[in-house]
């Protein structure tokens, strides 16, 4: 029922069959001789197409001491080539009507355009010129450098809500490459250079490392003509590399960390998990998983912490979040802002009583079939756009699943059942491989450093399960440029 990964050799010839039998309507699928898979998304409803072009490469395959580096190199990828001027890529989509973007995260960094669809060749040869000849000049290294500083200045360390996320990631991963941020730490982004940028492009830039997707009013023949003609002919720079990282050692110890700002209004308590993410073949954990998240957290009015702590009083807002896109386990997080003048204490205890409890007694039946509605919902109107279902596929194929993956998945989120759940929750709530963070303002660390009783007390609550996803960083949201941040939120749809 679930395909094994397929030997690429297979897999290519897999895909000289258009007429593949569980391709969902309107979904084409091939792969040119140099290596770029390409995925068709046809909709004709308005005369509209997207492009998108995923590289397979992040912030994760970043060296040591070269943090940053991945999105920096997004940044130069605008500078132009020998055809396009610094710039005018983007200019020429705006001055044809479109919009484009780029993003980069931890397993991919992805450009797109969506533009009139007699437009489609346009960008399509921006693109793949792009894809083999960037130029960085000179000048524009060090002044693009200046501009992902501050962009650091300003997303991250102006925002103790980042500040935080950035550490709790540190501290959730000791030796994989998630707990460095995408953005890069601030001394080496400083230390970058335009020699390691262009290093970069050189090793990971190439057609059989990237995932090209046409989606919206384009036929599959069209899309097909247009690859050929405009991606075709760049070589690929040699066989694409298996994405090794270094992996976690087995965690034996729950950590706990706090930070205070005096920016920090409400506290707030995330505690993270490690946990595995969508594997090619192997997704029904992830499945579980998504439904435990959506069961937990999903809604303040009827998800389990939402009615037993925000209905009540106790919490002004809970949520908990995980997505199992990545190429590496990932982790799940559940984040909770207890009501005004709670001691930390006591809400902790609050949430690790819910989780208890919710261990105990397992998803109720209804709630299952309520939660498994609204995901499928709203994964209905995701893909009611040609551009949601691009970032579907554009992103589970970034991340190491094949297409036939994709396509089950949503199969695959139906058929869990409250088994499922429980072993998910089980395994999850009980692991020592978490990390319990408060953020706090200014004054509470006054109290918290006259109060070590508080400490040991929320130590000794451990066995406790305890599933914390924060809704905001468990997530890690992609990295968008500063300068198109008018149009980021495209990015969303
Ligand atoms: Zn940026």
């Amino acid at each position: 029922m679930h395909h094994p990964v397929l030997p690429t050799a297979l897999a290519l010839c897999l895909t000289a069959f258009p007429a593949f039998a569980e391709m969902p309507e309107g979904i084409s699928h091939f792969t040119l001789p140099n290596g770029l898979e390409t995925v068709v998304i046809e909709d004709h409803r308005a005369p509209v197409v997207v492009q998108m072009v995923w590289y397979k490469i992040g912030a994760a395959d970043e060296t040591p001491g070269k943090s940053g580096i991945a999105h920096y190199l997004e940044h130069l990828m605008f500078k132009g080539t020998d055809k396009l001027e610094p710039g005018e890529l983007s200019k020429t989509v705006t001055a044809n009507g479109g919009m484009d973007n780029a993003f980069t995260s931890y397993d991919y960094t992805a450009y797109f355009q969506r533009i009139a669809s007699d437009r489609l060749p346009l960008v399509m040869e921006m693109e793949s010129d792009r894809m083999q000849n960037l130029k960085i000049g000179e000048d524009d290294w060090q002044a693009e450098r200046q501009v992902v500083l501050e962009e650091r200045a300003q997303r991250v360390d102006s925002d103790p809500r980042a500040l935080f996320s950035e550490e709790r990631d540190a501290v959730q991963f000791y030796n994989h490459p998630y707990g460095r941020p995408i953005i890069g730490w601030r001394q080496e982004m400083e230390g970058l250079t335009r020699e390691d940028a262009i290093n970069w492009y050189d090793s990971h830039y190439s057609p059989n490392e990237a995932v090209l997707i046409l989606a919206g009013d384009v036929t599959p023949e069209k899309a097909r003509e247009l690859a050929e003609k405009y991606y075709g002919p760049i070589p690929a720079k040699g066989q694409a590399e298996p994405r090794v990282r270094p992996q976690e050692p087995a965690q034996k110890s729950p950590r706990r960390m706090e930070m205070h700002d005096a920016r920090v209004a409400q506290p707030t308590l995330i505690r993270s998990y490690l946990a595995t993410e969508r594997n090619p073949g192997d997704q029904q954990r992830a499945a579980a998983l998504t439904v435990l998240s959506e069961l937990l957290g999903g809604s303040m009015q009827t998800s389990v912490l939402g009615r037993e702590l925000a209905l009540t009083g106790k919490a002004i807002w809970v949520g908990a979040g995980y997505d199992g896109l990545a190429v590496d386990p990932t982790t799940f997080s559940i984040s909770m802002v207890p009501a005004q003048d709670m001691s930390t204490e006591q809400a902790e205890q609050l949430l690790d009583q819910s989780l208890a409890k919710f261990l105990e007694t397992g998803p109720d039946e209804d709630d299952l079939e309520r939660v498994k509605t609204r995901i499928r919902a709203a994964r209905i109107y995701a893909r009611d756009s040609a551009h949601g279902r691009a970032y579907d596929y554009g992103q589970g194929l970034a991340t190491g699943l094949t297409i036939e993956d994709v396509n089950d998945w949503p199969n695959i989120l139906a058929s869990v059942t409250a088994q499922d759940v429980r072993a998910a929750a089980q395994d999850l709530l009980t692991s020592d491989a978490t990390v319990t963070g408060w953020l706090l303002p200014e004054e509470t660390q006054q109290q918290a450093k006259s109060s070590p009783a508080q400490n040991r007390a929320a130590k000794s609550a451990r066995p406790v399960p305890a599933s914390r996803t924060p809704a905001s960083d468990g997530d890690r949201p992609p990295l968008r440029p500063a300068r198109n941040a008018t149009t980021a939120d495209e990015v969303q749809e």
